[in-house]
């Protein structure tokens, strides 16, 4: 239903930009939730998102020249023209269309040339900015439709690496291949355990009887995640480097919490010893709550996600306050399996499993104490777990 309502808006927005929709197709790409593993994925470590049923939608229609035009139906004065011929990494001037430009920047380098631009109307469900990752559903829905327009011999998980590759050296944020994967891979009520080191992964069922998961938005305006995100991962490479003049490592993910803790102390600068660990520390809680989950306690598996917002919080000291109450007040309230800070942190979103009888509650409690702590109100989203990209018919 959802669907079909957005492919009826950007099928008419198409029309009412560019004319007519003769021919035009229509794509999907999910946004997605990581439930734990968080800051893992450019550390080798393992990861346990799924995508949402949320996402962005797309209209999309091949063209006969070099133009390509994009169109978001989010934002007011969205419109952007440019060519195959202007694909300059990180032009302030393309806005948003920095994404869907880097996904043809990534598919040229990759040798897949489009001889010909196309116009592409957008509009997303997801909350902008949220951690969510609209960035990633933007990058995958861009490749799915030009691998679709095309006709380019990819896979899926090559879209999700043609989206990092994007973001990555086009856009400027330095992240792992999570988001894009999640996107990309998608399944119906199954979470993905990826392992980022080399990117073999298993489908995990999730069976929530008489549970959701809730999304809680901190609704941040001002977050400088770009620039910290990058700062962390630096503090990562340069632990790892050390690391690696005492261990046969590729990746700090690679490291089980004895061997870390054995050799920590080749890792000089303290702060980074500590951002480390947490690399090492989440990747052991990963792998267990994934086993949690495989054996049915669910209880074990909300208390790691529960460590893995402190550790994120006292380690790698990317949460904040709006975050930090959150999840501290989602902790108090009776029928909250567990609750933890969810994509690259600094504002964002919250995940959290909470039993269908403790929704309200849940809702009432830590709305009120984080409007009263934090002066404007957070918003509550029961999301469903979906597919992956498609063509909506
Ligand atoms: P997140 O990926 O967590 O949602 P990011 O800051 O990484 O947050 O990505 C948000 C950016 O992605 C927006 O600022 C915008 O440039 C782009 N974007 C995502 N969805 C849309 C959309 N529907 N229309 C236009 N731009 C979008
Ligand atoms: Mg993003």
């Amino acid at each position: 239903m959802i669907d079909q309502e957005m492919k009826q808006a950007v099928l008419d927005g198409f029309a009412k930009e560019f004319g007519d929709n003769e021919g035009v197709k229509c794509y999907f790409a999910p946004g997605r939730v990581n439930l734990i593993g968080e800051h893992t994925d450019y550390n080798g470590g393992h990861v346990f998102p799924c995508a949402l049923t949320i996402g962005t939608y797309a209209a999309a229609r091949k063209r006969t020249d070099r133009v390509m035009r994009f169109v978001s139906l989010n934002f007011d004065g969205s419109r952007r023209e440019t060519s195959l011929d202007d694909l300059v990494p990180n032009d302030p001037k393309a806005g948003w269309t920095n994404y869907p430009k880097g996904v043809v920047w990534a598919f040229e380098k990759r040798g897949m040339k489009l001889e010909t631009g196309f116009d592409m109307v957008i509009i997303g469900n997801i909350p902008n900015g949220s951690g969510l990752s609209s960035s990633a559903s933007l990058e995958v829905l861009t490749g799915f439709a030009v691998r679709d327009m095309y006709g380019f011999d990819v896979t899926n998980q090559d879209l999700a690496l043609i989206g990092q590759d994007a973001e990555n050296n086009f856009n400027g944020c330095n992240c792992g291949i999570m988001d894009q994967f999640a996107s990309a891979m998608g399944k119906k009520d199954n979470a993905i355990f990826l392992d980022t080191a080399d990117l073999s992964f298993d489908y995990a069922p999730i069976h929530l009887d008489g549970m959701k998961i809730v999304v809680t938005n901190t609704n941040k305006k001002h977050k400088l995640t770009d620039s910290q995100y990058n700062a962390r991962r630096s503090a990562c490479e340069h632990a790892l480097s050390q690391m690696q003049t005492v261990c046969d490592i590729k990746g700090l993910g690679d490291l089980s919490i004895e061997e870390f803790e054995a050799h920590k102390d080749a890792i000089t600068d303290d702060d980074e010893r500590v951002k480390a660990r947490h690399a090492v520390y989440e990747n052991q809680r990963t792998l267990d709550a994934v086993a949690a989950l495989k054996a049915g306690d669910l209880e074990k598996f909300g208390q790691l996600m529960n460590a893995s917002h402190v550790s994120l919080r006292d380690d790698y000291d990317v949460t904040g306050i709006e975050l930090d109450t959150l999840a501290e007040e989602a902790w108090k309230v009776d029928g909250v399996i567990g609750s933890r800070m969810t994509g690259g942190g600094f504002g964002g979103c919250t995940v959290s499993i909470v039993k269908d009888e403790a929704i309200d509650d849940f809702k009432e409690k830590v709305g009120k104490a984080y409007k009263d702590k934090i002066g404007y109100d957070c918003t509550f989203y029961i999301v469903s777990i979906g597919d992956g990209p498609r063509v909506i018919e």
